[in-house]
């Protein structure tokens, strides 16, 4: 049984951070995400640019993203993908977390899962699924790959909407194909599509889809409009039609955390729940105050380790020593000193 001193349930942007911060406190750490792929939420927009994360602006998300896997690196956490977190126990003096895969023992637990496990609300289509390897998208990473492509974007909210304006400088041609009578998104996007003639197809939904000759990327798209049929050449297919959230972790009864709103992890004052040797960062702790944005899970990070390494250690100084006078960062500016600094 290989005990750890932390284990973060989630890896978004506050269970990276806290990653790193584990890490700088010394601390044996450990990062279970369900997804294949680490940074939570920012992979739902990350051609998005920022602007409001403290010394980045402006930054891509994307590469927010990086520097944040990047950072949570610095201390070799070990990281579990595509393992969700199912239930959490307490046994004697750690916690029993488990998973579909088996359980991990930790001295203490930080709770990350922000919004929970998001995932695209798929076509209903047999064999659409295969598509998602070429031309079938449910978000984008790179608008230039839409370079001069005839697209169809099926949804009519704002994800739908954004996107389908953000591609009209560079695709060939957009439709937009929407099963209710009206389009849901901002009136000024709307506008602009109408503005600039796009192809708008409303009480319309997917009906099929033909594959080219070898059939590894969709030709053309049927679509059913008011019970008539009508059919697109496409380059590329996004469909925006919401996520579903799993936000499901139970606990045993003894050690439940308190919940506001049902969901939501109660923090009792730095980023400590009503349950001892547990902590919530990020968008799934409330408290007083609660910023919902990058920076609040930055902060949220620091409370819950720091309160962690209390936890364990209660003769421990309440925080780190900032970078300049941490033993830590010596050897490694060494080596920012001599030019070795891993590229980004
Ligand atoms: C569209 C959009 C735009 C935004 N724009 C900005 C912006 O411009 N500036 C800004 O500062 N903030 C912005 N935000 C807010 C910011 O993205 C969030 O505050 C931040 O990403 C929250 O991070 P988190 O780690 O708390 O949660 P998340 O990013 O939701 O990460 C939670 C992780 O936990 C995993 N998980 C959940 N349940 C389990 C389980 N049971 N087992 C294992 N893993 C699990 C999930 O798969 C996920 O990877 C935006 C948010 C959205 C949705």
């Amino acid at each position: 049984m290989e005990l750890y001193d932390v284990t973060i349930i989630g890896g978004g942007a506050s269970g990276l951070y806290s990653a790193f911060y584990s890490g700088l406190r010394d601390l044996k750490t450990k990062v279970i995400e369900y997804h294949p792929y680490l940074g939570g939420k920012l992979n739902v927009f990350l051609e998005k640019i920022l602007w409001d994360v403290g010394a980045q602006t402006p930054i891509m998300a994307e590469q927010l993203l990086k520097n944040l896997v990047t950072q949570a690196m610095t201390f070799s956490p070990t990281i579990c993908l595509n393992t969700k977190v199912n239930f959490i126990d307490k046994i004697d003096e750690y916690f029993v977390i488990s998973t579909e895969a088996g359980e991990h023992y930790s001295k203490t637990v930080i709770i990350a899962i922000g919004g929970g496990i998001v995932q695209p609300i798929k076509l209903e289509i047999d064999g659409a699924e295969k598509f998602e390897m070429t031309n079938l998208h449910y978000t984008i990473k790179h608008i230039e790959r839409f370079k001069n492509k005839e697209i169809i974007v099926s949804g009519g909210g704002n994800v739908a909407i954004d996107w389908a304006v953000e591609l009209l400088p560079v695709a060939k041609k957009i439709t937009v194909v929407y099963r209710g009578d009206e389009l849901k998104a901002h009136e000024a996007f709307v506008n602009k599509l109408k503005a600039n003639h796009i192809e708008i197809l409303v009480n319309a939904t997917i009906k099929s889809l033909k594959s080219n000759h070898e059939r590894t990327s969709i030709e053309k798209v049927i679509i059913d409009q008011n019970g008539v049929e009508l059919e697109r050449d496409v380059d590329d297919i996004i469909i925006c039609h919401g996520y579903n959230r799993d936000i499901s972790l139970d606990f045993a009864e003894s050690i439940s955390p308190e919940r506001k709103s049902g969901t939501l992890f109660q923090s009792i004052g730095q980023c400590k729940t009503t349950i001892p040797g547990i902590f919530a960062v990020g968008d799934i702790v409330a408290y007083e105050d609660k910023v919902n944005l990058l920076v609040g899970t930055f902060q949220d990070a620091v409370l819950a380790v720091n309160s962690a390494k209390k936890y364990l250690q209660p003769d421990a100084n309440p925080y780190a020593m900032v970078s300049s006078h941490n033993e830590k960062f010596i050897e490694r500016n060494q080596k920012v000193f001599n030019g070795n600094l891993v590229k980004k």
